[in-house]
């Protein structure tokens, strides 16, 4: 095992991958930004090492100063969280060329699922079921991108291979709109991934967002660990995650889950990931695989009992899977908030310092969170300041521990979205489980009203 780990990320992940190292006897590194000197996990390290000023272009994206401090801190691995560098395939190449381990798949891997594209060929390959739509990337010429989408049938959506984070994406409903909408998204998908080439798939109506987390050990050894349901989304980005997904069958979830594990023997995977799908009328369709951690695992980790961050780190150092499928248990329901400095209706980020804060506790509650009482959220990086999970024998259960540990959570001195999350709670739509990814966005729009 590492003697030591550098950890390439800030917030509530790079506190998350402190604690993991800490309860295996791991000492870590972080790195950070002038903009995170104050934060908790950096006071609490076992070494602290600014590689720069707060924009992350000269921070947490920087590669040489983050290779460097590994060389000068005699860290053995790197630990890339999620967002940043995570899923740069180059970064991963540097770090395993320098002669560390990259804590995540191999730089091929990653190479072929941050291209959406590629993804959705090898996925195709390896029989998972995917979202009807182009075959590859959209030819440039206008008669053609016609014929296709005459061929899938409208609404359809244009989305940039390279996209993420939901962004690069356009939902298209006439025949007349989609040349104009085809040339816009290439220029932003050139603009914002340096990627201009974009792909066609149909547009789903009410679908859910559910998805498969998975590990492999890359010697022939992978499982799933349930699903996960992210429907409630606002532009594309998760609000509430839950596991396990309400009311799909569980010979449906196995069936996916099964394909996903095939998938990740036939293509070498090797570490955490995750299969996204959407789901409508009974069928799953992929969408994406994420080649990292996500923010959403711990409600997985509550109903497997499996710390998904360690095993990250016994894949790397070359462990094989200590269970197989059979040893996984699913039990109860787990539902995670996450918290953001902004403001719960109008979404305005609200950074700044944070006068008072105060977790809830309890049976069942979980805060992953690097704020405190006078830290101040910096207005540089996502707004994401923390996660509320929930474990609950029941949804019912988790439900009602969601509520009661929202009403403990005082946050003063900045806006948070916690009063949306309490109204969500009780609100009955969502209390019925099941709702689709365009629930929430209709929610608020009826509730400007
Ligand atoms: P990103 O990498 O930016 O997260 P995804 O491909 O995972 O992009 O899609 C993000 C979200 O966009 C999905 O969870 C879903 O809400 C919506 N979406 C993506 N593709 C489709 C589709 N074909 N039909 C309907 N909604 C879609």
């Amino acid at each position: 095992m590492f003697k030591k780990i550098l950890i390439a990320n800030r917030g509530e992940i790079a506190l998350r991958i402190q604690r993991a190292c800490r309860e295996m006897g791991i000492k870590s590194v972080v790195v950070y930004s002038e903009a995170d000197r104050e934060a908790k996990y950096v006071k609490l390290a076992d070494e602290a090492v600014c590689i720069g000023p707060a924009p992350s272009g000269q921070s947490y994206l920087h590669m040489p100063a983050i290779i460097s401090t590994a060389e000068v801190t005699d860290a053995e691995a790197i630990h890339p969280g999620y967002g940043f560098l995570s899923e740069n395939a180059d970064f991963a190449e540097r770090v395993e060329k320098s002669g560390f381990v990259f804590i995540g798949p191999t730089p091929e891997a990653i190479r072929i699922m941050g291209d959406k594209v590629s993804a959705k060929q090898a996925m195709i390959k390896s029989g998972v079921p995917c979202v009807p739509g182009s075959e590859g990337a959209l030819p440039d010429d206008p008669k053609e991108i016609i014929r296709i989408a005459r061929s899938i049938g409208y609404p359809v959506i244009i989305k940039a291979a390279g996209g993420g984070g939901g962004r690069g994406m356009r939902v298209v409903h006439t025949e007349a709109a989609l040349i104009h909408a085809v040339q816009t998204t290439r220029t932003e998908a050139g603009a914002a991934f340096g990627n201009p080439s974009v792909y066609m798939e149909k547009f789903l109506e009410t679908p859910r967002h559910v998805e498969i987390q998975i590990l492999a050990d890359g010697q022939r050894g992978a499982v799933w660990l349930g699903e996960r349901d992210c429907s409630m989304q606002r532009r594309h980005q998760k609000v509430i995650e839950e596991a396990p997904a309400p009311g799909i069958p569980r010979r449906a979830i196995e069936k996916i889950g099964d394909r996903c594990t095939a998938a990740c023997l036939k293509i070498g995977y090797r570490g955490a990931g995750t299969f996204e799908f959407l789901y409508e009328n009974g069928e799953f369709y992929f969408i994406e695989m994420n080649t990292r951690v996500q923010v959403e695992h711990p409600v997985t980790e509550l109903v497997t009992g499996i710390d998904i961050v360690q095993m990250q780190i016994r894949i790397a150092a070359g462990e094989k899977l200590p269970f197989n499928q059979r040893a996984i248990q699913l039990k109860g329901h787990a539902i995670e908030c996450r918290v953001n400095a902004e403001h719960p209706y109008t979404f305005v980020p609200s950074p700044g310092r944070i006068t008072m804060w105060h977790s809830p506790g309890g049976p069942g509650v979980r805060v992953d969170s690097h704020a405190y009482t006078n830290y101040t959220v910096p207005p540089n990086y996502d707004s994401m300041i923390g996660k509320i999970i929930v474990y609950g024998d029941t949804r019912e259960q988790a439900l009602a521990r969601m509520r009661t540990a929202l009403s403990e959570t005082v946050v003063e001195g900045i806006h948070t979205n916690i009063p949306l999350h309490r109204e969500l709670m009780i609100d009955a739509g969502f209390c019925a489980g099941g709702t689709s990814i365009h629930y929430l966005e209709h929610w608020l729009s009826q509730r400007k009203k």
